[in-house]
């Protein structure tokens, strides 16, 4: 198999290279935020840390680590370098509370995106000759538009279908001769079930290779979309607060691990109960900082995934690092249907309503290939014991109030007061029956 690379110097450069740039951009990134950016200079000040004190790559363990939290108590833009006149993106994702995560990106930021998007589609086989599929939702979310610019910076014809519709993909599919689909995995085998109802053999259709992310999966649930769709199916990993899809992409001659575009995101795994770096190859968190980006650059970003970094050799002749596929991670964060869900946002709008208590239980599903959540929730005394019809009321208000602040359909069922489970130290908040 002859192997294309978008940007071949720089994808194979041996490590010491690649390290000297990654070193120059580190000091250079780390000058610019604690110049810029208020609650930077104060963590490094509190750190005690200055910008000169970075002389090697081991030095960034000196830095501060930035997580989740910090996007959320400086919202909307407190963690933007430039001001808002330079800002030609945004996005967001769920925040752990109510408020979402906001990112941006400048003209620039989006010309390192759409390059790294296309290093990677280039990593998983895609060429300029491909139709691109592409059922990642467009919107605030980054799986969309991120994917879309990667497609057209490749120059391969881009089919923004986003997500949804599943009859009307396979006919689009059928007829424009997609060849290679993005999708979420989940997504991939709702699309299979589609085909299948519609009497559409896999077999008939141009598709070639996938490239699904967004959420985390298996080797079974890999073989089982490559089987049921006949193509290969590679694994993309990217993060909104890093920058979106196209931070690592597994090429087509390893299934073990992605590679990661470590000339703009650099990668360390920790323990995630004492924040230590942990020597190459254990497993651990993942953490980013991001060594190009403009508007949104991040330092030492928690992403909480647990997964391991893989230095060996690829047969590919990419000399980036791999990651491997993430397994799991350090908090209760849900995906659901590849939108991120916590327990505290379910459990701030149950708190918002009369007439329940506050115990409840996330109950994570898959029926045939999707995921379903079920909030169940005890609802008080008084309430019970009212008509069915003010219940199946309550019931929809819930679900509703879900649906518009967390952007996740779910069913909900209440109980009876006292029918919960009450523990005696952290409370079983999610029931995940899965088999991921
Ligand atoms: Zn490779």
């Amino acid at each position: 198999m002859t192997v294309t690379y978008w940007e071949e110097e720089i994808e194979t450069l041996p490590r010491v290279g690649l390290e000297s740039i990654q070193l120059r951009r580190l000091q250079h990134l780390v000058a610019r935020v604690y110049k810029t950016v208020k609650p930077y200079k104060r963590k490094m000040d509190e750190a005690g840390v200055r910008p000169e004190d970075i002389k090697s790559l081991a030095d960034l363990s000196k830095l501060p680590f930035t997580v989740k939290d910090d996007l959320r108590d400086n919202y909307p833009f407190g963690l933007f370098t430039v001001p808002l006149d330079e800002v030609v993106r945004v996005h967001a994702s769920s925040g752990t509370t109510g408020k979402p995560t906001v990112v941006g990106y400048t003209a620039k930021d989006i010309t390192t995106w759409s390059n790294v998007m296309a290093r990677a589609l280039c990593c998983a086989g895609a060429t300029k000759g491909d139709m691109i599929h592409n059922a990642y939702g467009y919107g605030l979310f980054t799986g969309g538009l991120g994917a879309h610019y990667g497609i057209e910076r490749l120059g391969a014809t881009a089919i923004p279908v986003s997500g949804g519709n599943s009859k009307r993909q396979i006919t689009i599919m059928k007829d424009f001769g997609s060849t290679v689909l993005l999708s979420t995995p989940s997504y991939a085998l709702n699309l299979a079930d589609a085909m299948d109802s519609m009497n559409v053999d896999p077999k008939s259709l141009s598709l070639r290779v996938g490239i699904f992310g967004a959420e985390p999966w298996s080797e079974n649930m890999r073989e089982e979309v490559e089987r049921k769709l006949n193509l290969k199916a590679t694994d993309i990993y990217g993060l909104s607060e890093v920058m979106g899809p196209g931070v690592a992409q597994e090429c087509l001659l390893t299934d073990r691990g992605m590679h990661i575009f470590e000339d703009h995101f650099l990668p360390e795994i920790i323990d995630p109960d004492t924040g230590e770096v942990l020597p190459p190859g254990e497993k651990g968190e993942l953490v980013f900082t991001t060594l190009t980006k403009e508007a949104f650059p991040i330092i030492r970003y928690r992403t909480k995934d647990i997964s391991r970094l893989i230095y060996d050799q690829c047969e590919c002749g990419r000399t980036l690092v791999r990651m491997e596929k993430v397994t799991g991670r350090t908090d209760d964060m849900l995906i659901i249907r590849g939108v991120n869900v916590f327990p505290s946002q379910v459990e701030n709008v149950l708190m918002g309503i009369d007439g329940v208590e506050p115990h409840y239980q996330i109950v994570v599903d898959r029926e045939g290939n999707l995921d379903t959540m079920q909030v169940q929730v005890e609802v008080s005394e008084g309430v019970f014991s009212d008509e069915i019809r003010i219940l199946e009321n309550l019931s929809k208000y819930i679900q509703k109030e879900i649906k518009d602040l967390l952007g996740v359909t779910c069913k909900v069922k209440l109980v009876e007061p006292k029918t919960i489970q009450r523990s005696e130290g952290k409370a079983q908040r999610v029931i995940d029956n899965r088999k991921i």
